[in-house]
């Protein structure tokens, strides 16, 4: 994790960034709960929205692209990047460590765009403190059960490493708490729709709205009127 200094700095980094400028969307699940197809399905739909592709030192699964899927690093290059303050945010999961690039979501909030972390709890955890309008989604699986048979039927982990992330399942599902929006995933198409409401109503935020609010209250000045 990051020491208390960087985490501060980067915190009020992100803060300046954050102000009037696009939101970050934190979306959790435990492995297997679904919420790559209901990101890929949002990316599709809602406008102006990016998503942060991840470092990580993990083996990419067959069909994984680097650069699209992930970056996939050695473990030295991650410690190396780690260090040089290059994430935002890092944590390890399921043995491997998985870090948000800082430049990347600069880069995207920059350009106006809201943007997507496809995160684990521990990493919503520090986002959460490190960006306070950032906003929370956990992906619940509708049963342990489908969870298994999803994550079984990926067959993308050996039994070793589906085992690992079954167990850690039980812990990662009880911090649903911490989320401000929990979306129960039975069904794709409705909880796409139902991510992509959330996305649609934080943008409408008064918070969110000032700058504009303001931009066209100014039109209703007496000073205007003709
Ligand atoms: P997977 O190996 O199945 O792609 O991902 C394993 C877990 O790591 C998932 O819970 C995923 O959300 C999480 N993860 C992916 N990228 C990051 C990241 O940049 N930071 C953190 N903290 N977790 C990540």
């Amino acid at each position: 994790m990051l020491n208390e200094t960087e985490e501060k700095s980067a915190g009020e980094a992100m803060s300046e960034i954050i102000t009037g400028r696009g939101m970050l969307i934190v979306v959790s699940s435990p492995s297997g709960g679904g919420k790559g197809t209901l990101i890929r399905r949002v990316l599709k739909t809602v406008p102006n929205l990016g998503y942060s592709v991840s470092f990580t030192t993990r083996r990419a699964r067959a069909g994984e692209i680097d650069g699209r899927d992930y970056f996939f690093v050695s473990e030295d290059k991650f410690k190396e990047m780690a260090e040089a303050g290059a994430f935002l945010e890092y944590a390890r999961v399921h043995g491997n460590l998985y870090g948000t690039s800082h430049a990347q979501v600069e880069r995207e909030l920059a350009e106006g765009r809201d943007i997507i972390l496809e995160i684990d709890v521990q990493g919503a955890e520090s986002v959460r403190h490190l960006v306070r309008d950032a906003v929370s989604v956990f992906i619940l699986p509708p049963s342990f059960d489908t969870l298994r048979e999803r994550l079984e039927g990926r067959g993308s982990e050996r039994p070793n490493d589906l085992a690992l992330r079954l167990k850690n399942s039980r812990g990662e599902v009880e911090r649903y708490r911490e989320f401000q929006y929990v979306i129960i995933n039975d069904d794709a198409e409705a909880a796409s729709s139902q991510l992509a409401s959330v996305i649609y109503a934080e943008r409408a935020r008064r918070e969110r709205q000032e700058e504009a609010a303001q931009r066209v209250l100014a039109t209703f000045k007496e000073e205007n009127a003709i």
